[in-house]
């Protein structure tokens, strides 16, 4: 026979554990349901060395702060995956770990979950289930030699064979991954696509600080054109501004988007100055509505008018490399910082996009009683990273004990 209960959450990362605090704080019967452990992906999904990319101030749930670490300082991804497993415990969240979900499809009203550990029936279900799910990979390399593998799966330099090192993709996991490679002392090549690059710090406030105040992180939605562009940045060796002008300095060299792969040669896109120079202008426009904001509420910040100033493009900007054989390259290891894409195949209900995404707005779905937390620009900017999930979390809780105020998706 099946287990009831009035909601099931799937997924034990920090959105399923901020889903259960807040269903918890409103005295929702649920249970969450997790196939491995808390915060797994943070334990085995992100390699070695990785830091969060916010300040501990920031990175947290409101509920509870790193008492160990200084409010500027950048968390382990150990610490914080022992932050969420913690933070569930001490309030005794009801997380079964362990136990994969399978299959969910609709009742007539309500839901059934087929788990791996028998079947749960609810009134209301909330899937965290993850914003970076299934690795993608744009391009096939075929070269037996060539050890590949996504950022997802990479895990320090020792553990990539001896050779240089193509990092595809230039977000904040390929900028990182790259120049902890140049740091082991390893050759390193970097595809840059599209991106922003905010500063890390500007006039004594942490690039959060300003995205906060700024109103960027509660955007509701990307700006037109934009929807693709990854953010580099960087909380490691006590966080900088991932300036690609200094990877360059340190040896790494730069490359345009990667296309094609055909017999060991990979082409790279002639967009290279193209997408340094939008990327200063993302960066320098920060440092402007910075300003802007400052004067606007007078606050007393010390100026730093040489962050405005960048230096001239290094040579393999100005001179890119448009093909590459890999072979003559010494490239050994290719590491696919390209992204990831939505698994939602376990749910047999139809509501999914062409893009595999689920139709929804702010998190509600358009099935009554099933939905969303953590995924990318669910209800805004921040919906990914740990305080956004956190925020959506506690709106869809209220929505689930009080059904009458629930909107309906438009
Ligand atoms: C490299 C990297 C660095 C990041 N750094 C930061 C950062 O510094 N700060 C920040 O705020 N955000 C950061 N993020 C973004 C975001 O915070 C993380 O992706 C975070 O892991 C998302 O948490 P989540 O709970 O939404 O999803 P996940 O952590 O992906 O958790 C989903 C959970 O669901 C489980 N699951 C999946 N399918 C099933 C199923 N069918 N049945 C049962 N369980 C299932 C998984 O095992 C997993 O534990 C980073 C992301 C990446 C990729």
């Amino acid at each position: 026979m099946a287990e009831t209960i009035h909601t099931l959450v799937i997924g034990g990362g920090q959105a399923g554990v901020a889903a259960s605090t807040h269903l918890q704080k409103q005295g929702v019967a649920h249970v969450v349901l997790e196939r491995s452990r808390i915060a797994e992906r943070w334990r085995s999904e992100r390699w070695d060395n990785l830091v969060a990319n916010g300040p501990a101030w920031h990175d947290r749930f409101p509920d509870a702060t790193f008492d160990d670490l200084d409010p500027e300082e950048f968390a382990t991804k150990e610490r914080i995956a022992e932050y969420f497993e913690t933070f569930a415990k001490d309030r005794k969240l009801p997380i079964r770990t362990g136990v994969t979900v399978t299959k969910l499809e609709c009742l007539g009203s309500g839901f059934r979950a087929t788990t791996s550990a028998g079947v749960i029936e609810a009134e209301n279900v909330i899937v965290a289930t993850g914003p970076f799910q299934k690795p993608l990979i744009p391009t096939v390399v075929t070269d037996p030699g060539i050890t590949q593998m996504h950022s997802n799966g990479y895990k320090n330099p020792d553990a990539l064979p001896a050779g240089a090192v193509l990092v595809v993709g230039a977000g904040a996991s390929g900028s990182q991954i790259a120049e902890e490679l140049v740091r082991a002392g390893r050759r390193v090549y970097i595809s840059i696509g599209p991106h922003d690059r905010p500063p890390r710090r500007y006039r004594g406030k942490d690039f959060v600080w300003w995205l906060g105040n700024l109103g960027k992180w509660n955007a509701k939605a990307p700006d037109p054109g934009t929807e693709h562009i990854t953010i580099a940045v960087s909380g490691a060796y006590g966080g900088h501004t991932m300036d690609f002008r200094r990877l360059a300095a340190q040896g790494i060299t730069l490359l345009g988007r990667a296309g094609a792969y055909a017999d060991g040669v990979l082409q790279f896109a002639p967009d290279l100055t193209t997408n340094i120079e939008n990327g200063d202008r993302n960066y320098l426009s920060v440092l402007e509505e910075a300003d802007a904001y400052a004067k606007a509420q007078g606050l007393d910040l010390p100026e730093e008018r040489e962050a405005h100033v960048l230096g001239p493009l290094p040579d393999c900007v100005t001179n890119p490399t448009l093909s590459l054989n890999l072979k003559e390259a010494g490239i050994s290891a290719i590491i696919w910082a390209t992204g990831f894409k939505p698994d939602f195949g376990w749910i047999e209900i139809d509501l999914f996009c062409e893009d595999g995404r689920p139709r929804h707005k702010d998190g509600v779905s358009e099935i009554p009683g099933l939905y969303f937390v953590g995924l990318p620009w669910l209800s805004c900017r921040g919906s990914a990273f740990i305080w956004g999930a956190w925020k959506d979390a506690e709106r869809l809780a209220g929505l689930i004990a009080a059904p009458g105020q629930a909107a309906s998706p438009s």
